[in-house]
């Protein structure tokens, strides 16, 4: 095995513009640590080798003939397969679209392969993106890989635990209420939730239109920040795109990574979400504390921020989210997409089909949300409940102005906890749906979050992450800060955490290889 798969996007990047090392080395380094790795971890539902090796040879090709390529060119990649692909199944984690190839790509995934990145495969999630754990997947759990009787988190888990197991240096995820920035929290890696519109959802399996967002995975800032560039801008498909020209996101990192880059700053801690409440596991309030003090330290001016109707966020979103999603998933219908199972006994029409259907190709989960949504939006019912939590959402929104107009950057821990074990809140849905306490209020009010990692919790040795907020379009500020913060916080703890890091390197997955940590 080589240590290509320790490197970052960025470091790889520079080998590659240089010729140091071909892209076909850096993919082969990665399928090779994916086939050792990942019987045990299952970050992936879909490895691509044969396709992945050719289009690695096929851009090789290109800069040997000296063609001008992109930042990323020659970088693999894993794709969460909530994301259609064309050329690999796309399965959003359910057995009702199990096997399915659509018939085109999404627009972030045509950008990364016009950017010339190296798609590896398609990772495992929560169905439907629906969980905090993965372990709603119709096709078994991710395991994390700092200790693999503990979950990555979700519904990303895949990408957070390819990434954290350098099965890849970077990867997609999709973020509704969390599910970019709470697996990275619990893998100790780096995932951004984009301002809403920023990146398009064409081709993003919908669960909740107008909270979802496409984002990057990744075990640095930069990283994150040159990937961000590719799947970025305005996109006609994508009705809610914002024609925004953003400025380059890897410029904005390179610019936190300078001395300095706090001095000045004002951050706000905001009082409701800084783990003072319940659920908050001491360690990870411990680290948030001694992050904000060593903030301060740096020249950061530090002030608290109150955000009262933060407190509603999650409960409005169990009623935005079902609401949405039973609408969205109303097109699996057995006509048009994937499964199709005949009633068991009786009359064969249309509506025993679907029904049959979606009772047999939906898990627990979904048909829980589905009905909560239909429920929530019916007649009667409407007004006091969606209504309602539309209403909410339009008092977090103003929370947010509110707490802009005092700092620059909002900060909070990125999930109450570190990983949990396995089963451990998997038949508690009300405790799997607090794990995003933090992060749902950033997709209510459609600004960017950032999850990076700050330490490890005393208490089990675990990653704990912190979240950075900006407000909405101002998803380079966050890179300047979230560098600036990297940065800060490895002087500190002495390591770029990962290189330290998984449990996984005292496994056999890393015995006899060089480099192992
Ligand atoms: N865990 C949250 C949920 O279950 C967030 C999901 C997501 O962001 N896709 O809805």
């Amino acid at each position: 095995m080589s240590d290509l798969t320790r490197l970052g996007a960025a470091e790889l990047a520079d080998r590659l513009a240089a010729s140091e090392i071909s892209s076909e080395e850096a993919t082969r380094a990665h399928l090779e640590r994916i086939a050792a790795a990942d019987r045990d971890v299952h970050a992936f539902l879909h490895v691509a080798s044969e396709r992945a090796i050719e289009t690695a040879r096929a851009v090789d090709a290109l800069r040997s003939s000296g063609e001008s390529l992109g930042p990323l060119a020659g970088v693999p990649i894993a794709i969460k397969d909530v994301l259609c692909t064309h050329d690999m199944p796309s399965t959003s984690g359910s057995r009702i679209l199990e096997g399915w190839v659509p018939p085109y790509d999404a627009t972030v995934v045509r950008r990364l392969r016009e950017a010339h990145l190296i798609p590896l495969g398609k990772t495992n999630m929560d169905e439907f993106a629906m969980g905090s754990s993965t372990e709603h997947s119709a096709f078994g759990p991710t395991r994390n890989p700092w200790d693999l009787e503990r979950t990555p988190g979700g519904s990303g888990g895949g990408s957070a635990a390819a990434v954290a197991a350098f099965e890849a240096p970077l990867a997609l995820g999709s973020d509704t209420g969390g599910s970019i920035r709470q697996p990275a929290a619990l893998t100790g890696t780096v995932g951004v939730k984009p301002t809403y519109g920023g990146v398009s959802r064409y081709g993003a399996i919908a669960l909740a239109s107008s909270l979802d967002q496409v984002g990057p995975v990744s075990r640095s800032i930069l990283d994150a920040a040159l990937l961000h560039d590719v799947i970025a801008g305005h996109d006609p498909l994508d009705s809610t795109s914002i024609p925004d020209v953003w400025p380059s996101m890897a410029d904005a990192a390179r610019v936190g990574q300078r001395d300095d880059a706090l001095r000045g700053l004002r951050i706000g801690v905001v009082k409701e979400i800084a783990g003072g409440g319940d659920g908050f596991q001491p360690g990870v309030r411990q680290r948030f504390d001694e992050t904000v003090q060593l903030l301060g330290a740096a020249g950061a001016e530090i002030v608290e921020v109150s955000a009262p109707s933060f407190e509603y966020a999650v409960a409005a979103y169990y009623l935005i989210l079902p609401a949405e999603a039973s609408s969205n998933l109303a097109r699996f219908d057995s006509v048009r997409f994937g499964l199709r199972v005949p009633p068991e006994s009786g009359p064969v029409t249309v509506e025993r089909v679907m029904a049959a259907t979606r009772d047999a190709g939906f898990g627990a989960e979904v048909k829980r949300r589905i009905i909560l949504g239909t429920y929530a939006l019916s007649a009667g019912y409407y007004d006091a409940y969606y209504g309602s939590a539309q209403k909410v959402r339009t008092l977090i929104q103003r929370d947010f102005q509110a707490a802009f107009s005092q700092a620059h950057v909002l900060i909070s821990p990125a999930a109450p906890t570190t990983a949990f074990g396995l089963g451990e809140k998997v038949d508690d849905p009300l405790a799997m749906y607090l794990n995003d306490l933090t992060t749902i209020p950033a997709n209510l009010a459609g600004v960017p979050g950032l999850a990076l990692p700050m330490g490890l919790a005393p208490e089990d040795g675990l990653p704990v992450g912190l979240q950075l907020m900006a407000p909405a379009r101002e998803d380079a500020r966050l890179y300047t800060v979230g560098a600036a913060v990297e940065r800060l916080l490895e002087g500190e703890w002495g390591h770029r955490l990962l290189s330290r890091a998984p449990r996984l390197a005292q496994t056999e997955m890393f015995a006899n290889e060089e480099g192992a940590v």
